[in-house]
C-alpha cells in the first residue's frame, strides 16, 4: 500500500505561494508537537493552552496577520488562516485565534486610533494579551440590528450598557471589544460602535455557560451596568462602526472555516489511518467501499472547502471586501458542513473507538457543530447567499 496522503494535498505552486507553504509545513510541525492528547487534557480542565499559544507566538505565528510596525509578521488572513488550519489538523484548534488577531486584532489595525493600536497591538501579535469579542444578545441572536447594548456620553466617559451570551474566552482575556450602539446626534437613531473593555473595568460580569463542549475557551454571559468607558475606549472613529464591524466580520468567517477544516482534516487523517490497519475479516476495513467510500467524499468536500477559503482570505488580503463578504460566507458554510460530515464518518469508521477519549474524535463532534452555528449559522448564510447572490427576495 502507499503512503496515506490523507487529507492535506499539497497546494499547487498556482494556489499558495512557496512561503505560505513552508509556514504551513513549520507550523504543522508545532502542532504536532503538542498534539491531540496534550490539547484534550488542556480542554477537560478548561485550562488555557499556555505553552502552545506561547511557543506559537515566539515563532510569529499568532500575530502573523498584524501590521509590522505594530510587531506584527505583516502578512495577511490567509496566513493566519493556515496557522489555524494546520494547529487544528494537529489536533489543536485554537478557537481564541479567530477572536484575538483575526477580529479583534484588525478592526483595531484597521480602525483604531494610534493610541489603541500602539496599547494594543504588540500584545496581541506578541500573543501577551489577548482580546476578546461579543456582539452576541440573548434577545438579538442573528438579528444584530437587533442589538440593545448602549453607550450614552456622560461628559467625557462613556457608560455602556447591555447583556451579551456566548462570548468565548473572556476569562482569560485581558478586554473585551464590544459592539453596542450609540445616538447619532444629528438623527437620533442608534448606529454600531465598538468598544474595547478591559476585564476588570468595574460593572462589567460575567459567568460561564455550561456547555457540552471540550474545549479550553469557555462561553460567558455577560452583564454591562453603566459600565464607565473613559472616550478613547471607543475604537476610531463614532461613525465608523459599521465599517469596523464588517472589518472584522469577514476574516472571522473565513477564521471560522479554517478551524473547522483542521478539524476535519484531523479526523480524516484518524479515521484513514485507522481503516488502513483495523481488520475485521481478511481485509483492513478500509478496503470495504462502505468505509472507503464516504471517506474519499469527505476528502471531495474538505478539499472544495479549503480552495474556498483560499479564495476568500486572498479576495480580504487584496482589500475587496465586497467579494471577500460573498466568498468568505460560502467559505464558511462550505467548511462547517464538510467538517460535520467528515467527523460524523470518521467516528463511525473507527465503530467503538470513535467515542473513546484515546482517539480524540468524540469532542470533535461537538467542536464541530460549532462550526455550522457561528458566529453566523448556516441558514442566515443560505438567506445572505440567496438574496445577495441569487438576487432571491429576502423572507424576513
Ligand atoms: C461555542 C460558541 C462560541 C461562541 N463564541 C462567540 C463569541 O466569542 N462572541 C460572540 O459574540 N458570539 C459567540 N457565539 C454566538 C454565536 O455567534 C451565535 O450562537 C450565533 O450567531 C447564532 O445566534 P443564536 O445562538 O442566538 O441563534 P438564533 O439567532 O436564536 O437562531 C436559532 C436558529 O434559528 C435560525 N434562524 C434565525 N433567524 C433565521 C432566519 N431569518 N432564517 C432562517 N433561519 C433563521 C438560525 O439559523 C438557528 O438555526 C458563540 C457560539 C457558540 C456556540
Amino acid at each position: 500500500m502507499s503512503a496515506p496522503r490523507t487529507t492535506s494535498l499539497p497546494a499547487s505552486p498556482l494556489i499558495e505561494s512557496e512561503d505560505r507553504r513552508a509556514l504551513r509545513e513549520a507550523v504543522a510541525a508545532l502542532g504536532r508537537r503538542y498534539g491531540r492528547e496534550y490539547f484534550q487534557r488542556k480542554a477537560r480542565a478548561n485550562q488555557p493552552v499556555e505553552e502552545l499559544w506561547s511557543e506559537a507566538a515566539k515563532l510569529g505565528y499568532l500575530g502573523v496577520n498584524l501590521p509590522a510596525e505594530y510587531g506584527g509578521g505583516g502578512a495577511g488572513i490567509s496566513e493566519l488562516s493556515i496557522v489555524l488550519e494546520e494547529l487544528g489538523a494537529s489536533g489543536c484548534p485554537l478557537l481564541m485565534l479567530i477572536v484575538s488577531p483575526a477580529i479583534c486584532g484588525t478592526v483595531i489595525a484597521r480602525f483604531g486610533t494610534e493610541e489603541q493600536k500602539r496599547r494594543w497591538l504588540p500584545g496581541l501579535a506578541d500573543g501577551s494579551k489577548v482580546m476578546a469579542f461579543g456582539i452576541t444578545e440573548p434577545d438579538a441572536g442573528s438579528n444584530s440590528h437587533r442589538i440593545g447594548t448602549v453607550a450614552r456620553r456622560d461628559g467625557q466617559d462613556w457608560l455602556l450598557s447591555g447583556r451579551k451570551v456566548f462570548i468565548s474566552g473572556i476569562d482569560h482575556a485581558d478586554a473585551v471589544l464590544f459592539v453596542g450602539r450609540t445616538e447619532d446626534a444629528r438623527t437620533g437613531k442608534l448606529k454600531p460602535a465598538l468598544f474595547v473593555v478591559p476585564r476588570d473595568t468595574p460593572g462589567f460580569e460575567y459567568r460561564p455557560i455550561p456547555m457540552e463542549l471540550t474545549a479550553p475557551e469557555r462561553q460567558f454571559q455577560v452583564f454591562l451596568d453603566d459600565v464607565r468607558l473613559p472616550a478613547d475606549a471607543l475604537v476610531g472613529d463614532e461613525d465608523a462602526g459599521l465599517l469596523q464591524l464588517f472589518a472584522g466580520l469577514n476574516p472571522e468567517r473565513i477564521m471560522t472555516a479554517a478551524f473547522t477544516l483542521g478539524i476535519a482534516r484531523y479526523a480524516l487523517d484518524t479515521a484513514v489511518g485507522y481503516a488502513r490497519t483495523r481488520t475485521v475479516w481478511d481485509q483492513p476495513i478500509g478496503a470495504h467501499q462502505g468505509i472507503a467510500h464516504p471517506l474519499a467524499q469527505c476528502a471531495i468536500e474538505v478539499e472544495l472547502a479549503r480552495l474556498m477559503t483560499q479564495k476568500a482570505a486572498h479576495l480580504y488580503d487584496a482589500g475587496d471586501d465586497l467579494a471577500a463578504g460573498e466568498a468568505a460566507n460560502m467559505a464558511k458554510y462550505a467548511a462547517g458542513e464538510a467538517s460535520c460530515r467528515a467527523v460524523d464518518q470518521a467516528v463511525q469508521t473507527l465503530g467503538g473507538n470513535g467515542l473513546t477519549q484515546e482517539y480524540g474524535l468524540a469532542a470533535l463532534i461537538t467542536a464541530t457543530r460549532v462550526g455550522r452555528v457561528a458566529p453566523v449559522s448556516r441558514e442566515m448564510i443560505l438567506n445572505y447567499v440567496a438574496q445577495h447572490t441569487l438576487g432571491l427576495p429576502r423572507s424576513y
